[in-house]
């Protein structure tokens, strides 16, 4: 059954469009200090191999500011600056060329500010996203609406997107993100009703780990799943290649996108005779890069192993001491237990070239 998504317009954040039907995309921020220059483009490069299409960095200072134009010769995924309180950092990232500014105009100054930015952003085809977040809602919106209660969220988008619409700039995605999901689920579907902006997706603070990936999944997985959001980020304490992992299993879940290794393994028993875990652990690690939808499945034992191997694209099942490697329903090799994780990477690497030459 598939999805249908709610209309929207389409912005472009340098080369990716988003709303208005496009796929939705993964977004992640950087955790480095935007000032140090290699450690943030290393780490934009491990997002982009394991398919991040936005990054978002801080710009806390002028000094950060500067580096963007560095940083922005570098890598090639589109990059945002995130701003807050103050109008020079956006100038100086949009001289700098960033691709989207993330700052909400009702806090960065009186009007003649926000018009200095827009302004500039305008020329300059870039859009901007507001960011309302639960954790930093105006005092007049939380007092008008009883609180931290979805309506003064939404009451809150609105105000910063009429100080962007009054300047004749339409060139906007909105975010509402709360820590609670049933706030972050209520504010969202108020506001999509109300406005045909593309909505950027995410629960804020989510937490780590499995806790944080699984409070994101539920947030975001529900309203893609009422057809609405054209743009998510997986907030997850930690390494943010771990958020796009996450960012492209819930799309995946859903049937929206279908990027990369899709990873079928057993949870292990007292039957399992090879290292599941490790094996797992290593082929979706080493096979972060690739692009191409491929379902790779690592099998405990002869139990359901072989069923399960057969039906991936590529799979291999436990036996005492070796693997038995599949592709496409065939049996091609039996690898010993140690060579099992190598074995596969190959093999999937094998298929992933043949079916993009083919
Ligand atoms: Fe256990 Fe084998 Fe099933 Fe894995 S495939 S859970 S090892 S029975």
């Amino acid at each position: 059954m598939s999805i249908s998504r709610r209309p929207s317009r389409q912005i472009r954040v340098g080369k990716v469009a988003v709303g208005g039907g496009a796929p939705i995309s993964v977004q992640s921020m950087t955790n480095t200090d935007t000032r140090d220059v290699a450690a943030t483009v290393t780490q934009i490069q491990r997002l982009a191999r394991a398919g991040c299409e936005i990054v978002r960095l801080a710009v806390p200072d002028q000094e950060a500011a500067a580096a963007l134009a560095r940083l922005k010769a570098q890598v090639d995924i589109p990059i945002i600056a995130d701003i807050h309180f103050d109008y020079r950092l956006a100038l100086a990232a949009l001289a700098a060329g960033v691709d989207g500014l993330r700052l909400n105009p009702g806090n960065i100054g009186g009007p003649g500010r926000v018009k200095a930015v827009v302004k500039e952003a305008a020329a300059r085809r870039v859009p901007i996203r507001i960011g309302v977040n639960a954790g930093s809602l105006e005092k007049e919106a939380m007092a008008a609406h009883g609180g931290v209660t979805a309506a003064a969220m939404v009451a809150s988008a609105l105000k910063h997107i009429r100080l962007l619409e009054d300047l004749d700039f339409y060139d906007m995605k909105i975010s509402l993100k709360a820590a609670e999901v049933p706030l972050m689920l209520e504010a969202y579907r108020q506001l999509a009703g109300q406005v045909d902006y593309p909505l950027h997706l995410g629960v804020t603070e989510a937490g780590r780990g499995v806790e944080g990936a699984v409070k994101s999944a539920v947030g975001i997985g529900i309203l893609l799943n009422e057809g609405i959001g054209d743009t998510i980020r997986v907030s997850l304490t930690g390494d943010p290649v771990q958020e796009v992992v996450a960012g492209f299993a819930i799309l995946r879940s859903l049937g929206l996108r279908r990027r990369g290794i899709e990873l079928i393994s057993c949870p292990t028993c007292g039957r399992c005779q090879v290292d599941v875990e490790g094996v797992a652990g290593r082929v979706q690690q080493d096979l972060q890069d690739v692009a191409r939808p491929l379902k790779v499945a690592i099998m405990g034992c002869a139990v359901n192993g072989p069923g399960e191997a057969r039906q991936a694209d590529v799979g291999v099942a436990g036996g005492p001491g070796f693997g038995l490697l599949f592709r496409h329903g065939r049996p091609v090799r039996k690898v010993k237990a140690e060579d099992m994780a190598r074995a596969l990477i190959e093999e999937v690497r094998r298929l992933a070239a043949e079916e993009e030459e083919g």
